[in-house]
């Protein structure tokens, strides 16, 4: 790529400035200072064109969540973000677009004081590949073989909202609803979608508390399974119970919402377990984050995850390849 260097420059000139960065963007490698006594986390997420993203999404919108899908990895181990590498793929040596990339790039790294010390640019099609890098205190880190039974299950906002923007674009689990709905409502989700919020301050504040954790990126289903497994425990989640943002109970009814907030995934929310004692330390942590928390199951013995409705009964997608999720 000709242009190749003239790219790099745009990309370094946006860079956050941090003191534990030896040696930034222009070497071969970055130097960096990992403080003493803290574990390194690491984590990576590529995002793809028509496949992590809908073709045709604003270019900050993307550099937005090329970082956010990442930090909320780092949220979801309990770690404090530091550094991040990028690896870019464009169709074209197109500044234009990459500015407005390292807009929304750029906005979300100043938030969490994230420095961009290295990467790679090359020419393919459009995709964004992140490393972030966080540190933790030493066994302090929320992982997923945590759960126990007796633990409350907990999810942080509102599940559902990212995968009923996609509904909306035709590109969801269920139909757009045939009545069309109000444009804020629209709005409100598809910037859920385009604009994920890591869940960083509360992620910090759980590894104190919560015995496991996973952000949602699947489904909630889904990646509660992945808790189960690992900890070798059985999840219940009482369906009825996920808490719907306003815009999402204008848009869809209660079937239609069920699904979107079990199974609609790019969330980038946190589910976790903790006990009962931990309530109320939980509901100051989840204040002190400014992130509303609600407890939506609990841990039990066995294996799997079983959703039941506000009846009680047993509620199971009638999406196929769901079946595992059953009881
Ligand atoms: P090399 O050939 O040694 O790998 P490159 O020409 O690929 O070097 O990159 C030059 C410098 O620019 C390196 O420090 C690299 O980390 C950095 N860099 C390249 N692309 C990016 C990118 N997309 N984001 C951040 N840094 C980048
Ligand atoms: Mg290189």
């Amino acid at each position: 790529m000709p242009a190749e260097f003239d790219l790099i420059e745009r990309i370094r000139r946006r860079v956050l400035a941090r003191g534990d960065v030896l040696l930034g963007i222009g070497d071969d490698a970055a130097l960096l200072q990992v403080p003493a006594g803290r574990q390194l986390v690491v984590a990576m997420d590529a995002l793809n064109a028509g496949v992590h993203f809908p073709h045709g999404t604003a270019p900050a919108d993307i550099g937005w969540k090329a970082l956010a899908v990442n930090l909320s990895d780092l949220a979801a181990m309990g770690a404090e973000p530091a550094w991040c590498t990028l690896a870019l793929s464009l169709p074209s040596a197109d500044a234009a677009w990459l500015d407005a990339f390292l807009d929304g790039f750029a906005a979300l790294a100043s938030l969490h004081g994230v420095a961009l010390v290295g990467g790679d640019t090359t020419r393919g099609p459009l995709s964004a590949c992140v490393t972030v890098h966080g540190f933790v205190e030493p066994g302090r880190a929320l992982r997923r073989d945590g759960a126990r039974p007796g633990d409350d299950v907990w999810v942080s906002g509102t599940p559902g909202d990212a995968a009923a923007a996609l509904a909306l674009m035709g590109l969801g689990p269920v139909p757009a609803p045939a009545s069309g709905i109000d444009a804020q409502a629209t709005a409100a989700l598809r910037a859920r979608l385009d604009r994920p919020t890591p869940r960083i301050a509360l992620g910090r504040a759980l590894a104190a508390h919560a015995h496991a954790a996973i952000d949602v990126s699947d489904g909630l289903l889904a990646d509660l399974a992945h808790v189960a497994r690992a900890s070798g425990v059985r999840i219940e989640i009482d369906v009825d119970r996920l808490p719907a943002s306003a815009a999402l109970r204008t848009a869809f009814d209660a079937d239609a919402r069920r699904l979107l907030q079990a199974g609609g995934g790019d969330d980038y929310e946190l589910a976790f377990t903790a006990p009962p004692a931990a309530r109320g330390a939980l509901e100051a942590a989840a204040t002190a984050a400014d992130t509303a928390i609600a407890r939506i199951g609990r841990v039990t013995g066995g294996d799997g995850v079983v959703a039941r409705d506000a009846r009680g009964l047993p509620w199971t997608s009638p999406r196929a390849g769901w079946e595992h999720f059953g009881g």
